[in-house]
């Protein structure tokens, strides 16, 4: 049986007041789901957070890490450093690190790799800008973003991978793809890992929806069958907000 998982990204968003003020706000929430919970801080609040969050049931988790382990990589974080620090997952691919830091699926495939190497696990992220879905293009979009960055992997290592699609169109706009397009895309994805890796893996392999999720529409997107969670931006940074969503399960 694969996870059910909902992910908070805090994004650049929260100083460390802000942040210890929503970490006691979490603290009070009663999650009923059988979802798996995490939340991914600042890496400037990661240490902070995860021993605010020790015993909570919640997991705290970093947004990037660099490739390589050690040197002169001036304002990177290593998943050494991450480990140091108990953290156990990371997310990568994001498609803000894509646009607006130039990460190319040849550098995620050596992050991925590093994190693993690393005994971290990996929340990949991939999804189509606008212009490729209204082409017609978004398979081919994801369908490439996850074999250049994850199928030189051997099968065994899925099971410390989470794929998260978030449609570019969809994050931080308002508008979510319909829970329809989601389980396309889902089940495409699926698909896709089956071919590869065959049915064991990709039935186990949780895939995560991302990209507006609110406490108003996520039960009837994680209703549906290949969907098996959410990676939540902007409603995650409300701690009623995210537990409406960790509880819509
Ligand atoms: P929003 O929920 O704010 O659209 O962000 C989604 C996202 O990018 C999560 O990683």
């Amino acid at each position: 049986m694969r996870k059910n998982i909902v992910a908070g990204n805090w994004k650049m968003n929260n100083d460390l007041t802000q942040t210890e003020t929503l970490l006691d706000d979490l603290k009070t929430k009663t999650k009923t789901s059988n979802a798996e919970v995490m939340v991914a801080p600042t890496f400037t609040n990661l240490y902070q957070a995860n021993k605010a969050l020790e015993s909570s049931g919640i997991e705290v988790v970093a947004q990037n890490m660099h490739f390589a382990e050690k040197g002169a990589y001036t304002g990177e974080i290593s998943a050494s450093m991450l480990k140091s620090i108990d953290v156990e997952t990371v997310i990568l691919g994001h498609s803000e690190r894509r646009e607006y830091f130039n990460e190319t699926d040849e550098m995620l495939a050596k992050k991925v790799d590093a994190a693993l190497a690393n005994n971290l696990r990996v929340i990949f992220c991939f999804g189509e800008v606008l212009d490729d879905r209204k082409s017609g293009n978004h398979e081919n979009v994801v369908g490439s973003q996850i074999k250049n960055a994850l199928f030189h992997l051997e099968a065994s290592a899925f099971e410390n991978i989470v794929l998260a699609y978030e449609p570019v169109w969809a994050i931080g706009t308002g508008e979510t793809a319909s829970p329809e397009q989601a389980q396309d895309m889902h089940a495409f994805i699926r698909k896709t890992l089956n071919d590869k890796y065959g049915n064991e893996v990709a039935d186990a392999v949780s895939i995560l929806y991302g990209g507006s999720v609110k406490p108003g529409n996520a039960q009837e997107i994680f209703s549906k069958p290949d969907v098996d969670g959410g990676l939540i931006g902007g409603a995650a940074l409300n701690a009623d907000d995210f537990f409406a969503i960790v509880n819509a399960f």
